[in-house]
């Protein structure tokens, strides 16, 4: 399952739908207004909610054929009536809870709100799956996610209740959890090159596919003492020459980076001056020569460098998932 949730990760979710589509079993997006989106482009893969959807929202989503997650018994019933009245068979994934504390059933009442939810009528039971909090740390805990799973698919096997789809895995999970009891991963964040943590390194080699990158619209020189952008806080030491680029927090460029960040030009490094604006970004270019028009790059490859998503996050004292899921929808996006 290819999870394309929050825009693709920021890339685009019909672009990267495009890309992955008859080659996952499933996209997994966050809300019905995304699974839509996907159904209006007639993809050959079928589309799961990872989440949660209301009551209000079920005729929609089901007519329109999307697979539901069911976290208790009560959904499933609703979900059961709802497809009874449109004389459907509806695919559900069941989600127990195992460790992460938010939506899916309790392991310990699994096995009997599973048996509770198999007698429903109009239902038909494609998946069980879980989720890991902390697939990237070695303490232990998620082998206990993985056993407790396990355990509930045995004792619902023994049932004569099985599934098609047994999943847990995200990004993290992908790397560091091998046991026969699951057939599906769901990855995210590494389906776009980009590291979940920094301890999965070691294991797997990423590479990011997204740029991004703009244009210098103004160049101006400064002397020493000038102050540039809001709240005065660069101060040119030395006669240097200020870059802007109309780029700013307005388009999902971290605010907190401010003071931090680097950009690419012609294959080197220059900070930015100053505060992130809301549609600009200053940046102290020294001495070198530049000229409106140049491409800058803020993230992605220029000459021998270049900037991860990991970097810009870590500028900005943010994950990396939040870098990408904030690029605002309304950036010009090209696809190679
Ligand atoms: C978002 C999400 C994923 C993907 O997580 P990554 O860390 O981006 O791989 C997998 N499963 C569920 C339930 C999710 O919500």
């Amino acid at each position: 399952m290819a999870v394309v949730k929050a825009n693709g990760y920021g890339h685009g979710i019909l672009e990267i739908a495009r890309a992955l589509d008859g080659n996952v079993a499933y996209f997994g997006v966050s809300s019905l207004a995304e699974a839509l989106k996907l159904r209006e482009s007639k993809f050959e893969s079928p589309v799961f909610i990872l989440s949660r959807i209301l009551k209000d929202e079920l005729p929609l989503a089901l007519t329109e054929g999307i697979t539901l997650t069911v976290s208790s018994v009560e959904e499933a019933k609703e979900i059961s009536e709802q497809s009874q009245a449109l004389k459907r068979r509806s695919p559900i994934h069941i989600k127990v809870d195992t460790g992460m504390g938010r939506l899916g059933i309790p392991f310990s009442d699994a096995v009997k709100a599973i048996e509770a939810i198999a007698a429903l009528p109009a239902l038909e039971l494609e998946g069980i799956y879980t989720h890991f909090p902390t697939a990237e740390r070695e303490d232990g805990f998620i082998e206990r996610q993985v056993r407790d799973f396990g355990l509930i698919v045995q004792a619902l096997d023994h049932k004569g209740i099985r599934f098609k789809y047994r999943h847990g895995a995200n990004s993290a999970g992908c790397v560091k959890v091998h046991s026969p009891i699951f057939n599906m991963v769901r990855p995210g964040l590494m389906l776009y090159g980009i590291y979940p943590d920094p301890s999965l390194e070691s294991d797997i080699a990423l590479s990011g596919i997204l740029s991004l990158k703009t244009k210098i619209i103004s160049v101006k020189h400064a002397k020493a003492g000038q102050t540039v952008g809001y709240g005065r806080d660069f101060v040119a030491s030395t006669p240097t020459t200020i870059g802007l680029v109309p780029l700013g927090y307005s388009q999902g460029y971290p605010f907190k980076a401010s003071n931090r960040a680097s950009v690419l030009l012609d294959g080197k490094r220059f900070p930015l001056a100053g505060r992130v604006s809301m549609d600009y970004l200053a940046v102290d270019f020294g001495n070198h020569s530049v000229q409106i028009g140049d491409t800058v790059t803020l993230i992605g490859e220029d000459g021998d460098d270049s900037i991860r998503v990991e970097e810009l996050a870590s500028w900005a004292d943010t994950i990396p998932y939040e870098v990408v899921t904030r690029l605002a929808t309304h950036l010009p996006r090209y696809h190679g």
